[in-house]
């Protein structure tokens, strides 16, 4: 019998690789350090699913080219059902909207300056 595992959908740009703003179409960055090690840990207990909106194509040969496909199932640009989404263009909802409008009022990615 198959053992369920809750599934994590994560984030490509910003969160996997080094992409800081810079986006092209054709190229997706290299992966970041410690990335690897993070999904390695991660899919012992996680299923995990890649979340882009990038060409799936291109999303597939970047995951088998850093040696992530013993990792990751699948690539998808829907929201599946999961137990967590990863990005770093997200605002965790706390139920309060007053709070939530400044959040996003107030929101930086991680990596702008
Ligand atoms: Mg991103």
């Amino acid at each position: 019998m198959k053992e369920f595992k809750k599934t994590l959908l994560i984030d490509l740009d910003g969160v996997l690789n080094t992409y800081h703003g810079d986006y092209n179409n054709d190229f997706i960055p290299p992966i970041r350090d410690g990335a690897k090690e993070l999904l390695e840990k991660l899919y012992l207990e996680y299923e995990i699913k890649l979340f882009t909106s990038r060409n799936k194509l291109l999303a597939c040969k970047w995951i088998i080219e850093n040696d992530l496909d013993k990792f990751i199932t699948d690539v998808t640009s829907e929201k599946q059902p999961a137990f967590l989404y990863i990005d770093d263009r997200a605002i965790s909802f706390n139920g309060n909207y007053s709070k939530l409008f400044e959040d996003i009022k107030n929101f930086k990615v991680w990596y702008s300056a």
